[in-house]
């Protein structure tokens, strides 16, 4: 596979790295620099997705017609490729990437055109309302009641693991409408004010240290909540069929080996001023052997998702791949992480005290160290959300090996 850029793609990369200099701020970039996940204060997410939609490249997978920028697969790619070196944060995947793709392809008209502008120009937030307590990988078995009535579904349940819940505008459901037949038959998936009353968000606390106000994950309480029939999605009892749709780009939406790449280059870095004995511990023969295994399966990744992403470009679906993808992106991500903890060896304190970006104290050890612990206890999530591991590897045995 030839991998060299042509000057169209040169032109397109320095055009990215130009308008990373003007856009990706010092505020940014710290505020990045103490998370302890991948999200930033939602002021400073907004700032940071209202940058990238006037430039057209908040929806950078959106076609044309919906206004994304058209991208061609390498234009993507080099897009991930120079936001991962630049060390860029990621945007809020849960409208643009998520429920974005099922809108366009089962929404009406009327939701076409009220809710693909806003997620373009990053006005609203999204979260997902999928997972229920003892409905994770069993998602079918999912309890929360729409019960409709004239015009409108009266809903009652709880979601939980709610990303960023505390910070969305509206939440797009799997909900039930009906007990008969196979669970799967009986589900429909609604888009939610998350404003309506009777909703409510409680935070969980996770082992990365984040206190009530930045968490990353919530519990959603539903209790006789109105919401509008035009708010389905598609028909009533086939949310099933868009909510598997939604899963395959939630696991297959965007490319893995830029940012492991990148993270990789950290790890060396990190590895390489990490003093031992008279050198670094990179002197160490079993260190390195890691490092080289690393790096081949971040080149196989790349090779990989290239091919990947120019099969969507040509207009398919990511299909059974997506699973492939998120397993090993995730499984080698972890790696990383682990690799990160164990180079900085006493530096990387399991709780340490959450600075602020701007904060006039120096981090004790090299830049960057007491984020590493929260952030690998963090990580262990990425095997898990998304479907886990063992699911992924259940969906790839069955339908791509026909096991
Ligand atoms: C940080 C984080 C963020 C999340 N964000 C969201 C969100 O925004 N919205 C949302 O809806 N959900 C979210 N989730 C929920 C996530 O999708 C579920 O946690 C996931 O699907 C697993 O479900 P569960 O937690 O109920 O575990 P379970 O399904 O109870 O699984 C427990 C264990 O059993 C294994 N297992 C289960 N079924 C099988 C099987 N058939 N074959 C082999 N092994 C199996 C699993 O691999 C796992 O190890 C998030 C989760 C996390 C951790």
């Amino acid at each position: 596979m030839d991998l060299t850029f042509g000057k169209e793609e040169l032109a397109f990369q320095q055009e990215v790295r130009d308008w990373l200099k003007e856009n990706l701020t010092p505020e940014i970039v710290g505020e990045l620099k103490v998370a302890r996940n991948a999200y930033l204060p939602k002021e400073r997410l907004i700032d940071w997705q209202k940058r990238l939609a006037r430039k057209g490249w908040l929806c950078t997978g959106w076609p044309k017609e919906f206004g994304g920028p058209g991208f061609t697969t390498t234009q993507k790619y080099i897009f991930e490729m120079e936001m991962a070196r630049a060390g860029a944060p990621g945007t809020s995947p849960f409208g643009p990437k998520m429920c974005a793709p099922v809108i366009m392809k089962y929404g009406s008209p009327e939701q076409k055109a009220r809710h693909l502008p806003p997620m373009l120009n990053s006005d609203l937030i999204w979260c997902q309302g999928y997972s229920e307590p003892g409905s994770g990988s069993d998602l079918a078995s999912l309890r929360t009641r729409a019960v409709r009535e004239g015009d409108y579904y009266i809903i009652n349940g709880q979601k939980t693991w709610t990303t960023l819940a505390q910070t969305a505008d509206w939440i797009f459901c799997l909900v039930r409408t009906s007990t008969e037949g196979k669970p799967q038959e009986g589900i429909s998936f609604l888009l939610i004010d998350m404003k309506t009353p009777g909703i409510s968000v409680e935070p969980i606390i996770t082992a990365d240290g984040n206190r009530a106000g930045t968490q990353e994950v919530n519990s959603v309480f539903f209790t006789d909540v109105k919401v509008p029939v035009e708010n389905r999605v598609g028909e009533e009892n086939k949310g099933w069929t868009y909510a598997k749709y939604l899963l395959e780009f939630e696991r297959g939406g965007n490319p893995y080996s830029p940012r492991l790449r990148s993270s990789f280059e950290r790890l060396k870095r990190l590895a390489s001023s990490m003093e031992e004995g008279e050198g670094s511990i990179l002197a160490d023969h079993a260190w390195r052997e890691k490092l080289a295994r690393m790096d081949i399966e971040i080149s196989g990744l790349e090779m990989f998702e290239q091919e990947f992403y120019s099969k969507l470009a040509s207009g398919q679906n990511p299909g059974p791949l997506s699973s492939m993808i998120k397993l090993r992106g995730t499984e080698v991500m972890q790696q990383v992480q682990e690799y990160c903890v164990e180079a900085a060896g006493w530096y990387s304190m399991p709780f340490p005290e959450q600075r602020a970006w701007n904060a006039n104290v120096a981090p004790i050890g090299p830049e960057g160290v007491d984020v590493l612990a929260p952030r690998y206890f963090n990580g262990r999530k990425m095997t898990i959300y998304g479907g886990s591991s063992e699911v992924q590897r259940g969906i790839m045995s069955k339908v791509m090996l026909g096991l």
